[in-house]
């Protein structure tokens, strides 16, 4: 493996912390869950069930309940009809007060939810409990408080929603990904047939069951488990008006493709690439831990990670000498304990994928520095990772990697960096680290970005739009425009 030798005195701030684990006693998990289907939950038509597994321990958690094109009908129909029936008619105000109910239980339930996050998709339990779960519940009160308000946000238009959403969501913000989708449709007046990843199902089977607590009319809001087919016969289904996915470029591109000629409207929030952007008059230090953050968090698996860092030529090698030291720092382990800062990566086959891409950057020439921080023996786990000396063209540089690893590269001037920065067929966020107003206005102007975030990284609003551009996906979710995607 090639290495870099350090240019500076290497610092030692390493403490030692006692293990603080979160009991998983607060966690009510059923060995087995079945499809929540008009408001009840029923064993699937197919007969057939898979297992979720934790993927720090790469222990079996509990079976799910896989659907088969039967019961995608069975849940497509129950969605109509209670959208006929009921959901579309009742006033909104009454419609408001459910989606409040729903966001009370979230909270109520908080350390349970984020208990069973962690365990089923290994992100660290600080984040599920201080970002997921908050933030979760966060959209359902935005979104309930729009319900009864609708003609104020499109004046003078005559609205209407659109009838049954189909929505599919990937692994790294379960149940965060549900409540961006459930609570928007929802608002609107739609009803809603959702299908979680297959490797993080658990969290969605939670919120179906805050669901049947809160009395929401049957058939509402169904959720169904299973895999990619599971989704594709959502996609396909003829009764649907609208799909909402966010996952990957290429199956997004698989849905475009299947829904071309149909009436049926569509969100896609798929892959990024982004570039953080350091000019040498930035505070260095909150730069730094703005980088951390925004390619760490979450083990590296957020569409909108910073992965391609930029540095003002003149700063690179303090930039890179605390970059080093400040992952050295950083502890990979156990998601259930407190103290942890990177969990384990979602799931084998993702962890292989990221193998590989550290694979194609040795084999491209790059280097790289990983931290010498120890990780279980068990469990999927990959150390925080920086690569130098790669170029514009390298396919670490060039693919989403969705994983703890940071490419990074030098620039000199505003010009160039613009041009760097925007050479990815993505176009989903973006950061910038300056001290200057002026160039953050010039660089926000000019990226291609659905998000820039200046000194500041990786933040969530439910009131601020997030979406992309190029093969980023269209559309936006959250906010104000995050309703339009519902309506007609
Ligand atoms: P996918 O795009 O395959 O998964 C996203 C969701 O789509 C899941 O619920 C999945 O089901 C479902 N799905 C899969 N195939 C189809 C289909 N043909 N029609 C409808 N729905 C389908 O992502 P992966 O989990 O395979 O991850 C692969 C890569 O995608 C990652 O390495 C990462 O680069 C990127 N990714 C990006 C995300 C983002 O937020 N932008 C999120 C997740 C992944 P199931 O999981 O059950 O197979």
């Amino acid at each position: 493996m090639a290495k870099e030798k350090s240019n500076t005195a290497k610092l030692d701030f390493k403490l030692e912390y006692a293990a603080a684990p979160e009991s998983k006693s607060s966690a009510k998990i059923n060995s087995k869950y079945d499809l929540f289907i008009n408001g009840k939950f029923e064993k699937p038509e197919s007969k057939k069930y898979f297992d979720t597994i934790n993927p720090a321990t790469e222990e079996k958690i509990a079976t799910i309940a896989e659907a088969n094109q039967t019961d995608v009908n069975k849940a497509v129909k129950a969605a109509r009809t209670a959208y006929n029936n009921v959901w579309s008619k009742m006033p909104a105000k009454e419609r408001a007060k459910y989606i409040y109910r729903i966001a009370r239980m979230i909270q109520e339930r908080a350390r349970e939810l984020a208990i069973i996050e962690t365990m089923d998709g290994g992100k660290p339990i600080r984040e599920s409990r201080d970002i997921d779960i908050p933030l979760a519940a966060n959209h359902f009160f935005y979104y309930a408080g729009w319900a009864d308000k609708l003609q104020y946000a499109f004046p003078n238009k005559k609205i209407a929603p659109l009838g049954v959403a189909g929505q599919i969501i990937p692994w790294n913000f379960p149940l965060l990904m549900a409540a961006w989708k459930i609570a928007p449709a929802l608002a609107t007046g739609n009803t809603v047939v959702l299908k979680p990843a297959e490797t993080t199902p658990l969290t969605a089977l939670k919120l179906a069951e805050i669901i049947q607590e809160s009395d929401l009319p049957p058939g509402v809001v169904n959720i169904i488990t299973g895999a990619g087919a599971t989704g594709a016969a959502i996609v396909n289904h003829p009764d649907i008006n609208k799909i909402a996915f966010t996952g990957s470029t290429d199956v997004g591109k698989i849905i475009q493709r299947a829904i071309a000629g149909t009436n049926k409207k569509a969100t896609l929030e798929l892959g990024g690439k982004a570039a953080n952007i350091i000019f040498d008059d930035a505070p260095l230090d909150q730069a730094v831990e703005g980088v951390i953050n925004g390619i760490f968090f979450n083990q590296g698996h957020v569409c909108c990670a910073g992965s391609r860092l930029f540095v003002q030529e003149s700063v690179y090698n303090k930039v890179l000498q605390k970059l080093r030291d400040r992952i050295e720092t950083l502890i990979v382990g156990d998601p259930l304990d407190k103290n942890t800062d990177i969990g384990a990566i979602n799931s084998k086959q993702q962890m292989d994928t990221i193998l590989k891409y550290l694979k194609i950057g040795e084999k491209e020439g790059a280097v790289m520095h990983q931290s010498q921080c120890s990780i279980p023996k068990k469990g999927y786990f990959i150390r925080p990772t920086l690569f130098t000396n790669v170029a514009q063209s390298s396919r670490i540089v060039q693919e989403e990697i969705f994983g703890p690893v940071l490419t990074i590269q030098t620039f000199r001037t505003d010009d160039e960096v613009i041009e760097k920065a925007n050479n990815t067929p993505y176009g989903l966020s973006a950061g910038v680290w300056t001290d200057k107003g002026s160039k953050i206005f010039n660089l926000t102007t000019k990226m291609r970005a659905g998000v820039v975030w200046a000194n500041t990284f990786n933040k969530f609003d439910p009131t601020s739009p997030f979406g992309g551009y190029k093969e980023s996906g269209f559309g936006r979710e959250g906010g104000l425009h995050g309703l339009g995607a519902y309506l007609k």
